[in-house]
């Protein structure tokens, strides 16, 4: 053969047209689909892989559906096997059923501003902020903004633009990813008025600094590391005292005590102790969608709902559904993965491990986002060479035959030279794919 590209055998000659290629059923239901664009670049790409001899002419329509978006969105979903409960990585808290379902109801027109008895007007997100209420005795009144730290940036800025915002030394946390909390509060215009030392603050040094200038005094939950040792600082139940507003950012968003994690805190008790103002995260502990949560008294939460920040902060229609859902639902994914006992992870990874020759080992996992440093979560793992970590992690989705279930994208972990399949944030209902899936990275039949 030639390189002359105009010779008879030159499969460059042979490659469909694209007209010719989107008559294919199934490229004409694709284009029900996607849009025009996006297909036509799959099949340019196949006529491109057809036109250098890489896969023969007939093959076109074959490659342009496996040259398709495997799904609506790049996004894909994974199993997360690290044991890490509230995986930041992986979008932190995985949605409830219930919290599905509300995303998908809402995705069209509904009634998030409208009373659809009266046919008037109604306050956005109503029913989200009542369930929240309803779910901690002692609030007032809530409000959802966009995370936890819109949250805490609107309190700062409706309570002490121009003003100081109290804090312990201790407490100016790095939260994550380069958010620093004092820089967050100064770009409200307000000032941090740090008292205290890193490891001990005293009622007396809230006192001394606290008056006309004082906006707030801000309790932050540290999070992410634990001062050990020869600490103290101040309840919030003694700063309630002071006579300016308290607020308490509990972080990670447990409305009430979970026995499992006595250090966190919740809004009810921080609020029973006297907090004016709690802000969490909604996509932590509370395992619901991303979202700012305020709670206290109504007074403070009307002025906030009224800051024109707030504005800028507000959530969609989406995320108060998954959120009032997350609220309602009988089985919320992050909770259920933090009470599974050893003993019952035990008994899944034995059963996986034997289905495919493998060993277990027991393994701590971890609350993770930033929740509950150190704390282990004692549960059980699947043992793998380190290097089917890796191909665990690419997942199988160009299926195009419809009879070979696809083979989903599993993120494990990596420890002392052992690869740990952790079935912790495993749902049951999964472990045929991931044992699917551990079965190719393995390179069993
Ligand atoms: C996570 C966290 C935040 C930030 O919340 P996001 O929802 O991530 O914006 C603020 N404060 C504390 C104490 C946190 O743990």
């Amino acid at each position: 053969m030639t390189g002359d590209p105009a010779a008879p055998t030159d499969p460059r000659r042979h490659v469909p047209r694209t007209d010719a290629v989107l008559s294919d059923p199934r490229l004409a239901a694709a284009l029900a689909r996607f849009d025009r664009s996006t297909v036509r670049a799959a099949v340019s790409a196949a006529q491109g892989q057809a036109r250098t001899g890489e896969i023969p002419p007939v093959e076109v329509p074959d490659a342009a559906l496996a040259a398709l978006p495997p799904r609506a969105s790049s996004l894909t979903p994974v199993l997360n096997a690290t044991g890490v409960v509230v995986h930041t990585n992986l979008g932190r808290a995985p949605l409830s059923t219930l919290a599905r379902e509300a995303l998908l109801d809402a995705a069209g027109a509904v009634d998030v501003e409208l009373d659809l008895a009266t046919g008037r007007r109604s306050r956005r997100g109503v029913a989200a902020t009542t369930a929240l209420r309803d779910a901690v005795p002692g609030a007032e009144s809530a409000l959802v903004v966009n995370n936890g730290a819109a949250a805490l940036a609107l309190a700062a800025a409706t309570l002490a633009t121009g003003k100081e915002v109290v804090v312990s030394r201790g407490q100016v946390v790095e939260i994550g990813d380069g958010f620093r909390l004092h820089e967050l509060i100064e770009s409200t215009g307000a000032r941090i008025r740090e008292v205290g030392t890193t490891n001990r603050t005293h009622l007396r040094d809230y006192a001394e600094v606290v008056g006309p200038q004082t906006g707030c005094i801000l309790v932050v939950h540290p999070s992410n590391f634990r001062v050990e040792g020869f600490t103290a600082g101040v309840p919030v139940r003694e700063l309630a005292g002071l006579g300016v507003p308290v607020v308490h950012d509990i972080g990670s968003g447990l409305l009430a005590p979970e026995p499992l994690l006595p250090g966190e805190p919740d809004a009810r008790t921080a609020l029973a102790e006297g907090a004016d103002l709690v802000t969490a995260s909604g996509d932590k502990l509370l395992g619901g969608p991303q979202a700012g949560i305020v709670l206290g008294r109504a007074e403070l939460v009307e002025r906030l709902r009224r800051h024109p920040l707030q504005r800028a902060m507000r959530v969609d229609k989406l995320t108060l559904a998954a959120l009032e859902a997350t609220l309602r639902a009988a089985d919320v994914p992050v909770t259920t993965a933090l009470r599974r006992t050893p003993a019952e992870l035990e008994q899944r990874a034995r059963r996986l491990a034997d289905a495919l020759g493998l060993a277990v080992t027991a393994v701590d996992g971890r609350v993770g986002g930033g929740g509950a440093p150190g704390v282990p979560l004692p549960g059980w793992a699947v043992v793998v060479p380190p290097e089917v970590v890796e191909r665990l992690r690419t997942p199988d989705a160009a299926v195009v035959d419809g009879a070979t279930p696809p083979v989903p994208a599993v993120l494990a972990r990596i420890e002392d030279g052992r690869g740990l399949v952790d079935l912790r944030c495993i749902d049951p209902a999964d472990e045929p794919a991931l044992e699917a899936a551990l079965r190719r990275a393995l390179g069993r039949p």
